[in-house]
């Protein structure tokens, strides 16, 4: 996740700590009235009537009426949306728990333009507007996304402080007119879809792997804690940023595109966590082809296939059906024989029955449009207790 590095000034970390605490006193007068409460039973205070109770509350409490009003406000949508992710059934979230103090530090703005600003300062400073504190300034490591409407402040044990700035993608409409698409994710090709098109996430420039190679090698010569040393690691992480902001943007294009052409988006359920954890294997069952299986991991995270497919999920809800991955890409997709001598090479399908000869990634690519959905539902559908704002897509690697 990509956050960038807040500066508050001593004056303005006093305003924040401060934030950070009503937004948690807010937050957990909220999780206090809603935890007698559960199905079927009427009672608990919804948004509205929790409103009207803060503005009792503030009138009680003067250290709660001088804090900023918009962020204790906030506090209370984010418990709100919260409880709707709750009780939505293709949500996996938990119920929302308690916030610690020193562990759960942080509030958030919305309402660009009204409550917030940002502007850019020099090369390396920008300045958020934060309500009460004024323009705080931050680390402007990369661009902050145009489309961002609200941010999150937090602090972590250390006491250093970072913003978050978050992207809420509007579901996009299905056009409506039934038609289907099946996306493979390829290694050399970062996806391929069953019409035919290949879909290929940039990477760094020859140049900049040159380079990036070259400062590799630099940084293992360097003297552990020397200046030299911090100066080559801050390069490296520049250009590997710089990779991630490259993907981040192509995901972004790529899933509003397909969400806007196709109304039913089906997917590989794979779990890429598991697979790239499982190539190590363990003492007792060390992995096979560990070599090859790593470079294949490899090649997917670098795809930006997870961030594609997570992006795809938000922008068309209910549209993205994942796949059992067995046999397709051994199946051939124009007599459904499945030999997994068809798979000629990494790139090309010649079926053994029929001749029918292809692309690899679009042959499984259709065989995915062609499959049955297991699953239409996002994670794992375990619950997880939550404690932030749901939906929220920060900026993210
Ligand atoms: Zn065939």
């Amino acid at each position: 996740m990509s956050r960038y590095r807040l500066h508050p000034t001593p004056a303005q970390q006093a305003v924040l700590r401060d934030h950070c605490g009503h937004a948690r006193y807010v937050w957990n007068l909220a999780v206090e009235q809603h935890s007698h409460w559960h199905p079927g039973r009427t009672g608990a205070p919804g948004y509205l009537e929790q409103c009207r109770q803060l503005t009792q509350a503030r009138a009680a409490h003067p250290w709660l009426a001088a804090g900023s009003h918009t962020v204790q406000q906030q506090a209370l949508r984010d418990f709100a949306q919260a409880m709707t992710a709750f009780f939505d059934p293709g949500n996996p979230a938990g119920r929302p728990s308690w916030r610690k103090a020193g562990r759960d530090e942080g509030f958030r703005i919305v309402g660009r333009g009204r409550q917030w600003d940002v502007r850019r300062v020099s090369k390396h400073v920008g300045q958020v507007w934060v309500p009460k504190a004024g323009w705080v300034r931050f680390r402007w490591s990369r661009a902050v996304p145009e489309g961002a409407k609200s941010y999150r402040v937090t602090m972590d044990r250390a006491g250093r402080w970072h913003i978050a700035f978050a992207v809420i993608p509007e579901p996009i409409p299905a056009p409506g007119h039934g038609q289907m698409v099946g996306i493979d994710r390829g290694v050399a090709v970062s996806a391929a879809l069953s019409t035919g098109e290949m879909l290929h996430a940039p990477a760094l420039t020859a140049r900049e792997r040159t380079r990036l190679r070259r400062l590799e090698r630099k940084l293992a010569r360097a003297r552990r804690g020397s200046e030299r040393r911090s100066r080559v690691r801050l390069a490296i992480a520049q250009l590997r940023a710089r990779e991630t902001d490259r993907r981040t943007d192509w995901a972004e294009k790529t899933s509003t595109g397909i969400a806007r052409r196709f109304d039913v988006i089906r997917v590989e359920d794979l779990q890429i966590g598991n697979m790239t954890r499982s190539a190590k294997g363990t003492r007792g069952d060390p992995g096979r082809n560990v070599r090859q299986k790593a470079g294949l991991n490899r090649g997917i995270l670098r795809s930006g296939w997870g961030l594609l497919v997570r992006r795809l999920e938000d922008k068309a809800p209910g549209r993205v059906e994942k796949i059992k991955p067995h046999y397709t890409s051994q199946r051939c997709s124009a007599c459904g024989q499945v030999d997994r001598d068809s798979r000629e090479s990494q790139a090309v399908f010649r079926c053994t029955a029929c001749g029918f000869a292809g692309n690899a990634d679009v042959n499984a690519a259709i065989n995915i449009a062609a499959g049955h959905a297991v699953t239409a539902r996002r994670g794992d559908g375990a619950a997880r207790p939550v404690n932030r704002e749901p939906h929220l897509l920060l900026q993210s690697a």
